[in-house]
């Protein structure tokens, strides 16, 4: 029996979003099975460095998901009429981003970090 290849990923509570992301993730990373840890508008807390407690615990929670789960590939999502994070398309994908910079600078070379946007017509893409 082969261990199924893994990924995690920081998505919005949205019910919207979380089959878009996890198919997209299945498609273009191979995925066999993907963690979700979910927070409204994860996009927006993580593109500030504001509230250091709640991003700690969605960090531990990341880091049992690699270590546990041997994940090393980490996705942080935002999505289009997010109700947590009501800002412009232009600013999430800004804000997703800043997000994606800060998990890569605090996950080190454990994990890689992509940015995914989440459009109103449910099409996910990678952010660069
Ligand atoms: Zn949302």
């Amino acid at each position: 029996m082969t261990t199924p290849k893994r990924g995690t990923v920081i998505n919005c509570i949205d019910g919207r979003v979380q089959v878009p992301v996890i198919e997209y993730l299945r498609e273009r990373y191979g995925f066999d099975l993907v963690d979700v840890i979910t927070e409204p508008g994860p996009d927006l807390l993580f593109s500030q460095s504001v509230d250091r407690e709640r991003i700690g615990h969605i960090v531990e929670t990341v880091g049992l998901s690699r270590e546990a789960n041997a994940s090393r590939h980490l996705a942080i999502a935002g999505h289009h009429d997010c109700r947590a994070n009501p800002v412009s398309d232009a600013v999430h994908r800004d804000q997703i981003r800043a997000a994606a910079a800060m998990l890569g600078q605090l996950l080190g070379d454990e994990m890689s970090v992509v940015g995914l946007w989440v459009d109103g017509d449910g099409v996910v893409s990678a952010l660069e």
